[in-house]
């Protein structure tokens, strides 16, 4: 019988070894009684789903097999956000608008050519930032034209605060852009003043609730026109704390009338160190928990988006974690051909995989529905490297991914950034206070492996860690978890 479901599971460790994955590939064997079987969810059109399943962020559950890489060509601003400082520059930063080096069209082409040989899991290319894709728009188009030639199998995506975009949504449709996400934290102007100082717009600055006033109507024209035209369109909502958080209950109402696909809420990064408005004046951003209450709040209305890692503007890779260092210009070969051969390989393991999870995650969720108790919540944090399946060490975890099981299944609900506990195999109990204090909330971690001494700590601030559940799907685990643990107490279940 063939192996294929490890070989998937390994090529998600980097690097990929190819000629693993091209023999799984070519094996056409499955070792599934689920190959073949589609993770499109029920209520979702065939359509919809086509142009989403390999879409990282438009699907939670294409997150844990394909990656995103964002090219930041347009660095032009038409606004400016009370978040947002352009002048920041740090490889280390990881948020959105921060960025190594800013690219050309002809560099962009370059770059993406370069991952898209070296990282198969690549399927959408990304314009976001720092700047406005659809401001900027004579580079945004350039960079997208060069690279539809060249793989013209890859999504193509922006980003843009909406204040350009009514004039570009016929040549995105024409261009076959069918990904946009419009930044939209504010429906009324008196709040939009609080957030955006200026913007320039006609050959002129507006300022104050006048300027959010025409941001605004843009937004709106610019979300009814995709929708018009069947641009799938995801919404971003900086969540601030005593300014909108309140009023994004408002806003997810008004997207959703308006057809947006998907609704994302993100917190405010807020630092002093990085030279934002909001940073020097010591506006805070939410705490994890209360992200989760006002999206748990927004359930029901458009359709959120809980797994955002809020990506640098130079982003590359799965989502959670960022190759973009190994593709600076400096690395990348003057002359470069694309290689579909490695993608096309990927994804073949790729689509017998998700058949075999998809089975794997109705059958766990159907458990936990079916066993369910009053009041029966388990909130579990696990670390993955990708596949979908508990396989990271706890020390080596540079995020959790949280999932909350109930009556309501087994649902992703977000995930914790945390610095890596081990350290070239020492472990600083500094951070491990730090990967505590982001594990607020959590009641067990499931990891592929855990030592003694972060175990037991962790034990002593009230979170059980186990790696009973190693290389398991990440809902079969947490399936088992749960059936064990209502009933019996959690450190009985993981014994
Ligand atoms: S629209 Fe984007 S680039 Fe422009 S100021 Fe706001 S966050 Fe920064
Ligand atoms: S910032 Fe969020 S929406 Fe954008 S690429 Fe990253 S995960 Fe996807």
């Amino acid at each position: 019988m063939n192996q294929p479901l490890m070989i998937s599971l390994d090529s998600l460790a980097q690097p990929i070894d190819f000629e693993a994955l091209e023999a799984a590939a070519k094996s056409g064997g499955c070792a599934s009684s689920s190959c073949g079987s589609s993770a499109k969810p029920d209520d979702m059109d065939a359509d919809v789903w086509e142009r989403i399943k390999d879409h990282p962020c438009y699907s939670e559950e294409a997150h844990h097999y394909f990656a995103r890489m964002h090219v930041a060509v347009a660095p032009a601003c038409n606004i400016q956000c009370h978040y947002c400082n352009r002048k920041y520059d740090c490889a280390n930063e990881s948020r959105p608008g921060v960025v190594s080096e800013k690219l050309t069209p002809d560099q962009a082409r370059r770059k993406v050519i370069a991952v898209a040989n070296e990282v198969p899991q690549l399927s959408v290319l990304g314009i976001a930032g720092p700047g406005d894709a659809c401001y900027d728009w004579t580079k945004t188009r350039a960079t997208f034209d060069r690279i539809a030639k060249d793989i013209p199998d890859i999504k193509l995506c922006i980003s843009t605060n909406g204040l350009a975009l009514p004039d570009h949504v016929d040549e995105l449709a024409a261009m076959n852009v069918d990904h946009v996400t419009i930044t939209i934290n504010m429906v009324d102007p008196e709040i939009g003043a609080k957030i955006y100082p200026w913007i320039f717009y006609q050959h002129r600055r507006w300022h104050g609730v006048e300027a959010a006033r025409i941001l605004h109507e843009r937004q709106m024209l610019g979300l009814e026109m995709l929708t018009a035209r069947g641009i799938l369109t995801k919404i971003n909502s900086v969540m601030i704390p005593g300014i909108n958080d309140e009023h994004l209950i408002e806003v997810n109402r008004w997207v959703k009338a308006r057809g947006a696909f998907l609704h994302n809420v993100m917190p405010l990064i807020s630092d002093p160190a990085h030279g934002t408005h909001y940073g020097l004046t010591g506006q805070r951003g939410p705490t994890a928990m209360e992200l989760k209450a006002l999206q748990d709040r927004l359930e029901g209305g458009a359709k959120l988006m809980r797994h955002c890692r809020q990506c640098r503007a130079d982003a590359v890779g799965l989502l959670g974690e960022d190759r973009g260092q190994e593709f600076t210009l400096d690395q990348l070969p003057e002359a470069v051909a694309y290689d579909p051969a490695k993608r096309a390989a990927y994804r073949e393991v790729v689509a017998r995989e998700r058949g075999d999870h998809v089975a794997a995650k109705q059958s766990a969720v159907a458990a936990v529905k079916d066993s369910a108790q009053e009041g029966g919540t388990l909130l579990v944090a696990v670390a993955t490297k990708g596949g979908g399946r508990v396989n990271e060490h706890f020390g080596h975890a540079r995020e959790f991914q949280v999932y909350e099981a109930s009556a309501k299944g087994i649902v992703f609900v977000g995930h914790r950034k945390v610095d890596n506990y081990c350290m070239g195999g020492f472990g600083e109990d500094a951070t491990l206070d730090g990967v505590i204090a982001a594990l607020e909330g959590i009641a067990v971690v499931l990891c592929a492996k855990i030592g003694d001494c972060p175990q037991d700590m962790l034990t002593a601030a009230g979170i059980t860690a186990t790696d009973r559940y190693a290389l398991d799907y990440i809902e079969t685990a947490i399936g088992a978890l749960y059936a064990a643990t209502f009933g019996r107490a959690i450190e009985q279940a993981v014994a």
